[in-house]
């Protein structure tokens, strides 16, 4: 029975929830299903369209 090492990798669930693009935790836009922090979002949303973002 191999030994099972402390701290699994989670991939889901929570601490799961940052930013997909520059990989910050905190206020994400999931809006869109985007899942990108405020910053990103709005460099994404222009390319986008979504220009009137704030
Ligand atoms: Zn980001």
């Amino acid at each position: 029975m191999p030994k099972e090492r402390h701290g699994k990798p989670r991939k889901y669930g929570k601490g799961s929830r940052y930013c997909k693009r520059c990989g910050q935790y905190g206020a994400l836009i999931q809006k869109y299903d985007l899942m990108l922090c405020r910053q990103c979002f709005r460099e994404v949303a222009v390319k986008l369209g979504f220009k009137k973002y704030e």
